[in-house]
C-alpha cells in the first residue's frame, strides 16, 4: 500500500495544538431538515469558528510547526480568501510577522479584517501579475516561508480535526459531506473518518460550474479548468492539489455538484430554520442533502458547514433576489 501525504496521527497531533486556541465547534441539528430529508443530520457549524471559516485550523497548525528560524523569518500566502485571514490571525497568535498577497480590488472587508489581524497586505494586480510567481520571490527575497491554502501536509491535518470533533460528537456515521474546494478541506476529514468510522463514506461537493475535482475522482487525473463562474468564491480553485488528490483518490467515495440556486436556498434555510449565517461556499455539503444529490434516508450523515464570511448587504441581496 501506498503511504498517503498524512495520518491520521498527523490529524490528532493537530487536535493537540489546537486545543485552547480554536474553538470546538457546535454540532447542531434540525427536526425540519430531518423531516425534508428522512436523514439524521448532524452539522458541524465551522462558520462558527474562529475568524469565521474552519482555514484557521490548518493555518494555525501550519504555523505552529514552523523552526524558530522561520518563525522570526515570517509567513507569507496569496489567497484572498478566508486562508488569508486564517493565515494573519494564527500568525499573530503565534508572534510571527504575515504578508499576504491580495489583488487591488480585492473586498474592502477582506482587506481590513487582515489588517485587522495584524496581516501586511501586499497588493498585486490580477489582470497582469502571477500571485503565485510574486509569492514565491517575496517569500525568497525577505525570507518568508509560504503555507499556500490547501496542498501542504500541516493545513490538510489541521482541516480534519473538525470530522475528528464531528464524529467524536455525533458518534457513528453512514455518510459524511464536506464543501470541496482545492481539497485541504476534504482530504483531511477523508482522513479523520477513516480512521474513526472505517464503514463511514465520504462525499465531496463543489459547484456545478466548476467539477473538476468530480472528473478528476472519476479519471484519476487532476483536471484543470478556468477559474469557475460561481457564487461560492471559496470554491473558485481551478485545479485540486498533488497531495489533496493523493488522499482524496483513496478516501472519497464520490463528489456531487450543486447550483448557485441551490447554495442561495441553503443559506436562506440556514437562516430561517436554524438562526445561523453561512457564506455561499459553506452551504455547499448542505445543499446536496437538502436538494437530494445524495440517497441519505433512514441514514445518520454528517454535514460540515464550512465558513460564514458573507457580507450582510451581499447576504440580503442573495436572499431577496431568490424570492
Ligand atoms: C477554502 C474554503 C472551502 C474549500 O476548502 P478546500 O480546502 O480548498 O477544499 C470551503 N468553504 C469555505 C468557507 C472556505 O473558505
Amino acid at each position: 500500500m501506498s503511504t498517503l501525504p498524512i495520518t491520521f496521527e498527523d490529524v490528532v497531533a493537530a487536535h493537540d495544538r489546537l486545543r485552547g486556541v480554536a474553538h470546538r465547534t457546535p454540532v447542531l441539528t434540525s427536526r425540519t431538515a430531518n423531516e425534508r430529508t428522512g436523514a439524521q443530520l448532524f452539522f458541524k457549524c465551522e462558520n462558527l469558528q474562529r475568524m469565521g471559516a474552519f482555514k484557521f485550523r490548518g493555518a494555525y497548525n501550519a504555523i505552529a510547526q514552523f523552526t524558530p528560524e522561520q518563525k522570526a523569518g515570517g509567513v507569507i500566502t496569496f489567497s484572498s480568501g478566508n486562508h488569508a485571514q486564517a493565515i494573519a490571525l494564527s500568525a499573530n497568535l503565534l508572534g510571527v510577522k504575515s504578508v499576504i498577497v491580495m489583488p487591488y480590488d480585492a473586498p474592502a472587508v477582506k482587506v481590513g479584517a487582515t489588517r485587522g489581524y495584524g496581516g501586511e497586505i501586499v497588493f498585486y494586480d490580477r489582470y497582469t501579475e502571477d500571485r503565485e510567481a510574486l509569492g514565491q520571490r517575496l517569500a525568497a527575497e525577505r525570507g518568508l516561508t509560504l503555507i499556500p491554502p490547501y496542498d501542504h501536509a500541516h493545513v490538510m491535518a489541521g482541516q480534519g480535526t473538525a470530522a475528528k470533533e464531528l464524529f467524536e460528537e455525533a458518534g457513528e456515521l453512514d455518510l459524511l459531506l464536506t464543501p470541496l474546494g482545492g481539497g485541504g478541506l476534504l482530504s483531511g476529514c477523508a482522513t479523520a473518518a477513516h480512521a474513526l468510522a472505517p464503514a463511514c463514506a465520504v462525499i465531496g461537493v463543489e459547484p456545478e460550474a466548476g467539477n473538476d475535482g468530480q472528473r478528476s475522482l472519476q479519471t484519476g487525473k487532476i483536471v484543470h479548468i478556468d477559474t469557475p463562474k460561481t457564487l461560492a468564491d471559496g470554491a473558485q480553485t481551478q485545479h485540486l492539489g498533488n497531495l489533496t488528490f493523493e488522499v482524496i483518490r483513496e478516501r472519497v467515495s464520490e463528489i456531487v455538484t450543486v447550483s448557485d440556486a441551490e447554495l442561495v436556498d441553503t443559506m436562506k434555510f440556514f437562516a430561517s430554520r436554524m438562526k445561523i449565517v453561512v457564506e455561499p461556499t459553506g452551504c455547499l455539503a448542505a445543499a446536496a442533502v437538502l436538494h437530494g444529490k445524495v440517497d441519505v434516508r433512514g441514514k445518520r450523515v454528517g454535514v460540515l458547514i464550512s465558513g460564514g464570511n458573507v457580507d450582510l448587504l451581499r447576504f440580503a441581496e442573495l436572499v431577496q433576489a431568490a424570492g
